[in-house]
């Protein structure tokens, strides 16, 4: 397990919950992947995944993603979440860390822009990027916002998106399709567990994933759990550990519903990224740094925004 999972699994604990522990068999796949979960908890939120380094690099968009250059949308920056997280479709009750209802709301692949190291653009605080989702497509930019109001943490970022064919001057017409990509199910079902049950994309090969009406408990809730049944001795540290059968049914065991992107990736990546030239050649050859990223042209295209 990645040792940036630490803060994820700190607040959670897998010994009494369902919630995703970042120990399931994650399929491999061609290109890095990313998920956004439309999430009803205190505030409404689109939590934006990037696949990097075995884990996703999380942020909480705020008013989800624009659409619209002009738009600055706020998206802070959260714990990195493990890569089995991505398909977790379902609800956290009411009163608990994050409670309230998750919904996949889009996914598919992610490339850098440039030449740069992601490691160090995300420590620059500038990171360009270009989505082949189900929803969105195209170039992309996260940055860090300078000044910060929160003690220093610098942890509030913007997402913008760069002018391509994809930028439309409705920056919320992405946000009113306005069902999970994973099971065609609206909040309303997914709250009430009710409808199909999420087509696995991370989890694809292993034939396991969520049901309709999953179901999890943050730690918040497990200690207090705990401290009303203090006849128990000490509680054991949180310990990754298979996910029972019946978490897992076979409900979900076919990937073929609305999961197209996992089908066809190079297909989808190839599509949504056609006519982003920065990205076109990235996509065709991922493993190593596109020539064309390189070139002080292609940069300077992909800067634009
Ligand atoms: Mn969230």
């Amino acid at each position: 397990m990645p040792t940036s999972l630490a803060d994820y699994r700190s607040k959670r604990d897998f010994e009494k919950t369902e919630e995703p522990s970042g120990s399931r068999k994650v399929r491999t796949a061609p290109y890095p992947r990313f998920v956004i979960q439309k999430h009803d908890a205190t505030r409404l939120h689109y939590d934006l995944r990037l696949e990097h380094d075995g884990v996703f690099k999380s942020w909480a968009v705020t008013k989800g993603p624009s659409l619209n250059p002009k738009d600055k949308r706020l998206a802070v920056e959260v714990e990195d979440h493990p890569l089995d997280y991505g398909d977790f479709e379902g609800t956290i009750p009411k009163g608990e860390y994050g409670g309230g209802t998750v919904m996949v709301w889009d996914r598919g692949y992610w490339l850098p822009e440039g030449d740069e190291d992601i490691d160090k653009a995300l420590a620059k605080g500038e990171l360009k990027f270009v989505l082949a989702g189900e929803k969105l497509k195209g170039s992309y930019v996260l940055v860090r916002m300078k000044g910060d109001r929160y003690g220093g943490k610098r942890n509030n970022w913007l997402l913008i998106k760069h002018r391509d064919d994809w930028a439309n001057d409705d920056g919320d017409a992405a946000l009113r399709e306005d069902r999970s990509i994973a099971s065609g199910r609206t909040m309303e079902q997914i709250a009430n567990g009710t409808g199909k049950a999420p087509a696995p994309f991370m989890l694809g090969g292993s034939k396991k994933a969520f049901d309709a009406d999953a179901v999890w408990h943050s730690v918040a809730k497990a200690r207090q759990r705990d401290a009303e049944t203090s006849a128990k001795p000490a509680r054991k540290a949180p310990v990754a550990r298979k996910r029972s059968p019946s978490a897992t049914t076979a409900a979900t065991a076919s990937a073929t519903a609305s999961g197209t992107t996992a089908k066809a990736p190079r297909k989808a990546a190839a599509a949504a990224t056609k006519r982003a030239a920065p990205a076109k050649k990235a996509v065709k050859s991922p493993p190593k740094k596109s020539a064309a990223a390189r070139s002080a042209p292609a940069r300077k295209a992909a800067t634009k925004r």
